[in-house]
């Protein structure tokens, strides 16, 4: 069991709550962000993307997504129950980047193998969970990132749920350069079997600290229970248990 701990908040005053672990937070009283481990404002951007669904309105998504798509029993919609329904914000690092890989390998699909080398640049708006959140598809999250503003607690509903981040800027970097430096080994698989020689540059242009809307619903079918996360911004699933239908 984490424990809170409190702190004062630098701008208002008011106990700042986090629990072991977590490196930045922000006060609910009045949106103003610390730095945990020295009490320092934090210095970076931090934005917001609004949740743009009631209670109400996420009902309205959970049924329409159960009654979408021919993978569902068709009875989904009507014969589920709501189980839980939790807006909460969940801490991003978006880091937009230039990343250039230069390599060497060994096609051997061919015969004989042949040595080939080459290039893979792309430009990312890179998405870095900042903590731990059970299940939560990261890499399939498209962050609607035209829609965020400069963070406001005014806009955060009072029964949501906003999380801190655990990790620091510095971290998120380091953790944006080895996803990146995998995801391209990873589309290397196209073109070389072997690889001799992979080098990955990263220029980092902007980093931004993100709280983003994400519903983590519950629902029960049958006796089992399934989870179902949407995205509050958009109000698309972004990964949902389907129960199996029979024919
Ligand atoms: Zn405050």
């Amino acid at each position: 069991m984490a424990v809170a701990q409190n702190i004062r908040c630098s701008h208002c005053g008011a106990p700042v709550e986090f629990k072991p672990g977590e490196l930045v937070a922000t006060c609910k009283y009045c949106g103003f962000t610390t730095v945990i481990e020295t009490g320092a404002p934090f210095k970076f951007e931090h934005s917001l993307l609004l949740n743009k669904y009631n209670l109400a309105q996420a009902d309205e998504l959970i049924k329409r997504w159960m009654r979408s798509g021919f993978m569902k029993p068709s009875d989904l919609a009507r014969k589920s129950k709501v189980l839980e329904k939790n807006l909460v914000y969940l801490p991003f690092w978006v880091v937009s980047v230039e990343a250039k890989t230069s390599y060497k390998g060994v096609f051997e699909r061919i015969s004989p193998p042949i040595v080939k080398d080459g290039k893979i640049q792309k430009a990312y708006n890179w998405l870095v969970l900042a903590r731990e959140a059970a299940g939560f598809p990261t890499r399939e999250y498209d962050v609607p990132l035209h829609g965020k503003i400069p963070y406001d607690f005014r806009k955060i509903e009072g029964f949501a749920k906003v999380l801190n981040s655990e990790i620091d800027r510095e971290e998120a970097l380091e953790l944006t350069k080895q996803q990146i430096e995998a995801h391209h080994r990873y589309l290397l698989k196209q073109d070389v079997d072997k690889i001799i020689e992979i080098y990955t540059e990263i220029n980092v242009e902007h980093a931004v600290y993100l709280h983003a809307p994400v519903w983590f619903v519950k629902y029960e079918y049958k006796g089992k229970t399934y989870q179902l996360i949407l995205d509050g911004a958009a109000g698309i699933s972004l990964k949902g248990d389907i129960p199996s239908s029979k024919f």
